[in-house]
Parts: C-alpha cells; sequence; structure tokens
C-alpha cells in the first residue's frame, strides 16, 4: 500500500525521542511523509539503523543517533548536530515513556519511582529546556509531549507511571505561557491503550484486552497511525493557534466530563 504524502511540513527539522518503534516510529513516518526532514533515535544503534532504513525505503528525508533521553552527553551531541546541519529546530516530539513496575502504588519501589520520573518527567523538562533556544527564532515552532489517558484516569496498578504522565499535562500549560513569548507552541497527546510492545501485558491476556474493550466506545485498541496524525496536525501552521492543550486518543475511553 502506497503511503499518503502532503508539503504542509516542507522545510520543518523534526526531532521525536523514542522513535524506532511503536508510537514514536509512527510519529517520525508521518511527519517524514509530510514533507518534514526527521531526526530518529533511541537507546540502541541496531534499532536506529533499522528504522532509518524502513522510513528512507519510503523516500522520508530522515537521519538518526542513538540517545538515551536521560542521558544528557548524548541529547547534547544530538541537539548540537541539529544546529550545526539545519540551523535550528522547528518540531520536538517528546515521546519517551517508560514503566518498569507492575502492582500497587504503595509497593512501588524506589528505584522505579526515580527511573519513572527522571525518563518520562525530567527529561522531558531537560529537552524543553535545552531545545528551546534551537527553536525560537524559528517561525512556528512546536513542541508535542506524549502523556497517557493515565494522566486523568489513574491505571490502578501503574500508579507512579500515572502520576508521571499527569505531571507532563501540567507541564505543558506550565511552559504554554513562557514558550508563547518565544513563539513556540506547546501541547500535549495522551493516547488510550495502543497496540505496542510497551502495552502488550494489557492486550496479549485475552481476559485483560476483553475487560479494557468493554470500555471502549469505538470497540477496538488504538493503532500507532491513530496517534501519528495528530501529532503531524499539531506540528503544522494548520494549529498555529493551539497551545497549552492536551489531546485524548482513546476510542472514547471516559477520562474527563
Ligand atoms: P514502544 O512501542 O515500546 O516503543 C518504545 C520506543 O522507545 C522504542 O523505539 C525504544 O527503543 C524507545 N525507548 C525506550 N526507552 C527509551 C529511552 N530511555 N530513551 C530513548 N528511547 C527509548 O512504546 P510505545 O507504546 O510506542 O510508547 C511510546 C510513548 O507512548 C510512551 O511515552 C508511553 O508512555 C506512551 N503511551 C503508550 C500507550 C500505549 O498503550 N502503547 C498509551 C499511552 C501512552 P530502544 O529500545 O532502542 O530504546
Amino acid at each position: 500500500m502506497s503511503s499518503p504524502r502532503s508539503i504542509k511540513l516542507n522545510g520543518k527539522t523534526a526531532v521525536v525521542t523514542a522513535s524506532t518503534d511503536g508510537i514514536g516510529f509512527a510519529v517520525a513516518q508521518k511527519l517524514g511523509l509530510d514533507g518534514a526532514h526527521v531526526v530518529i533515535s533511541s537507546r540502541k544503534q541496531d534499532k536506529v539503523d533499522s528504522a532509518k532504513a524502513t522510513l528512507k525505503k519510503l523516500n522520508i528525508s530522515v537521519s538518526g543517533e542513538v540517545c538515551h533521553v536521560t542521558d544528557s552527553v548524548q541529547r547534547t551531541a544530538l541537539l548540537n548536530k541539529i544546529e550545526n546541519d539545519f540551523g535550528g529546530l522547528d518540531i520536538l516530539v517528546l515521546n519517551a515513556g517508560v514503566n518498569p513496575y507492575f502492582g500497587p502504588t504503595l509497593n512501588t519501589p524506589e528505584e522505579a519511582y526515580d527511573k519513572i520520573f527522571n525518563t518520562n518527567v525530567k527529561s522531558t523538562f531537560l529537552w524543553i529546556q535545552q531545545a528551546v533556544p534551537l527553536m525560537k527564532n524559528r517561525k512556528n515552532a512546536s513542541i508535542t509531549v506524549v502523556s497517557s489517558i493515565a494522566a486523568f484516569a489513574p491505571f490502578q496498578q501503574l500508579g507512579v507511571y500515572s502520576m508521571s504522565k499527569t505531571a507532563l499535562v501540567a507541564m505543558t500549560k506550565t511552559f504554554c505561557s513562557e514558550l508563547g513569548v518565544e513563539g513556540i507552541r506547546i501541547n500535549c497527546v495522551a493516547p488510550g491503550v495502543i497496540k505496542t510492545k510497551f502495552s502488550s501485558a494489557l492486550w496479549k491476556n485475552t481476559a485483560m484486552e476483553k475487560s479494557i474493550l468493554e470500555k471502549v466506545p469505538v470497540g477496538r485498541l488504538g493503532t500507532v497511525e491513530d496517534c501519528s496524525g495528530i501529532v503531524s496536525f499539531l506540528s503544522s501552521d494548520e494549529s498555529s493557534y493551539i497551545t497549552g492543550e492536551t489531546f485524548i486518543v482513546a476510542g472514547g475511553m471516559q477520562s474527563r466530563m
């Protein structure tokens, strides 16, 4: 099947973190098909190489680096390379998220708490801090943060993960004014249950999948493509009057009033 293309992001440079698989990869692909140059990254070189090769086959303008989102040396190197190669950055999608613990919130080990907050929250904050100087002289630059429906309706076995995702909604609102002055928009996308490796514990078990589907009015789990279109829209000039908002992509799952 040929992938639809557009020119709405032509001339823009995009960085998508944690983008060699799942939602991040689909977002990188969509931004590329819509005309942006995309810079992909993740922790493993072989995954970066294989994702880059797949995108190149679609005639997407792509480059890629190994970058663990919490590693300040790798993060700085990636952003310096963008500045040297492209003179700045138009689109930043902060997609990395981990959950090393499943169980009662009260029993969460301290190391798991630290890993969740370092990766999901602190690294997002640091990426924004470091990327803003590259984004502020661009026309209509945009940041999109990937949160979760768990930000609004915590998953009981994923308590600290849910708390970290709520922090990202607050971070989006908090940065909105300061970044607005710099001409940068920031929005947030909160997916429901999307079929990826990350969420496989929820849908590989038939009984659990059935109980989730009972809560999804559209009657199916989400796909990565369900998430990528809205990120492309939020990264484009079509959304130039939208900032500080969070968009839920969850097939109608109950989240808030
Ligand atoms: P996924 O399919 O498992 O993909 C994860 C990607 O992130 C891979 O490319 C992985 O590559 C990379 N990665 C993992 N840890 C990283 C790190 N510390 N630094 C850099 N890259 C890293 O996951 P996903 O389901 O697409 O999840 C993406 C985001 O969506 C997460 O923030 C998650 O919380 C959020 N989300 C997912 C769902 C869902 O149902 N799937 C729902 C709501 C929100 P390497 O192994 O090479 O690093």
